[in-house]
């Protein structure tokens, strides 16, 4: 099966690629786990088998992210909408005020501004953005020290935007979407209040939410916080309040064991930065040809938006890129059906050696089709 099947490069923004050896070793397992003789589809989520699988996730994320002692982890449903409810719903009344300031770079953030003014003021520290290409300066932020949390998205997967750097918010609780850079590099963890990732990208499969949050932060959960999202009884229960995806859970336990034998977040983030570079040089040097508008500064190592022709795109040659694209069996390049044109996502499953069969394939694209 291995051999005949085709070989396809994904770069899909999320869901997206799994490493190989992930998918072959669930494949290996599928219907007989460790010799018990049933799948982990079949598998009681209360067992000493998969709390084993349960523990076992949470180590490894610990050790990769050197997780201080003093944080909690735990695995939710919902996915990364669902946490742009429960962080209002957990944090919003950690201040009697109950405001929050939100830092809006893309559609990820912007959404979760939105979800939070149900739950209380939500205070947008700077400017509303034209386009979503750059970050305002920290230094124009209008932060409220009254807020109960500043809350920023460090990669936005659809407008290709990056946070280089964690914003200094000057004492209060920092709170992170990092659902599609999450492993791609280490990270200091002791900086934020919380952390939020959906798997589907670089750890695993759709259906679990990593969550990291500082002990002193739970028990402030509104009244009206469904159970399932209150994070204090998620962690004393080891998210296991009611049946989770445990399915999810064990591909994303595989994932995080794979990349703990490839180098770790070290590894992660040398590989992030080759790959990026090979397709931002390109784009560079198209002189004009690739248009990519974010600026420099915050540009992503995991999504690249881009444009060919022109800096609106031309439809026909961008129809013609992405058709030509599959049938070099390079799949998923499609922009965002909010932004169109092309987006390139380079997520930890995606090899070096398969970016540059991309590369490769756009420079003959440009070669062909520059008059
Ligand atoms: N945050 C970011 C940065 C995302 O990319 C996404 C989804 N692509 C979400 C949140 C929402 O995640 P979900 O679709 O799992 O609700």
């Amino acid at each position: 099966m291995e051999d005949s099947q085709k070989q396809v490069i994904n770069f899909a923004a999320g869901p997206s690629k799994l490493p190989r050896p992930v998918l072959l070793q669930a494949q290996k397992e599928l219907l007989d786990y460790n010799g018990l003789g049933i799948s982990v589809l079949e598998m009681s989520h209360r067992s000493a088998d998969f709390l084993k699988i349960v523990n076992a996730a949470e180590n490894d994320l610990r050790e990769l992210l050197k997780i201080p002692e003093n944080y909690k982890v735990i695995f939710l449903q919902g996915g990364g909408t669902g946490q742009f409810s429960a962080v209002p719903l957990n944090l919003i009344g950690l201040k009697e005020e109950r405001c929050a300031d939100y830092v809006v770079t893309g559609a990820w953030s912007a959404n979760a501004a939105k979800e939070a003014e149900r739950y209380g003021k939500v205070n947008i520290v700077h400017p509303k953005l034209d386009a979503y290409r750059s970050i305002p300066d920290p230094q124009c932020w209008n932060l409220n020290p009254n807020a109960s949390y500043v809350y920023y998205c460090a990669n936005e997967t659809v407008h290709g935007v990056e946070f280089p750097f964690i914003p200094d918010t000057k004492g209060t609780v920092l709170v992170c979407d990092m659902s599609s850079s999450f492993l791609s590099k280490p990270v200091d963890v002791s900086k934020f209040g919380l952390i939020f990732a959906g798997a589907q990208k670089n750890i695993g499969c759709a259906g679990v939410t990593v969550i990291i949050i500082r002990e002193d932060l739970l028990g402030y959960a509104l009244k009206e916080c469904p159970v399932i999202f209150d994070y204090k009884i998620q962690v004393s229960c080891n998210s296991l309040y009611n049946t989770p995806a445990s399915y999810s859970f064990y591909i994303m336990g595989l994932v995080l064991q794979w990349i703990k034998s490839s180098g770790g977040a070290e590894a992660m983030e040398e590989n992030s930065a080759t790959k990026s570079k090979l397709i931002y040089d390109i784009i560079d040097g198209s002189s004009g040809f690739y248009v990519c508008l974010t600026d420099s500064m915050c540009r992503s190592r995991m999504n690249i938006p881009l444009r060919i022709g022109n800096a609106n795109g031309d439809g026909i040659l961008e129809t013609e890129f992405l058709d030509q694209a599959a049938k070099n069996n390079m799949l998923s390049l499609k922009g965002h059906r909010s932004v169109g044109g092309i987006r390139v996502s380079l997520y930890n499953a995606v090899t070096v050696e398969e970016t540059q069969r991309l590369a490769d394939f756009m420079i003959n694209f440009m070669k062909e089709h520059c008059t």
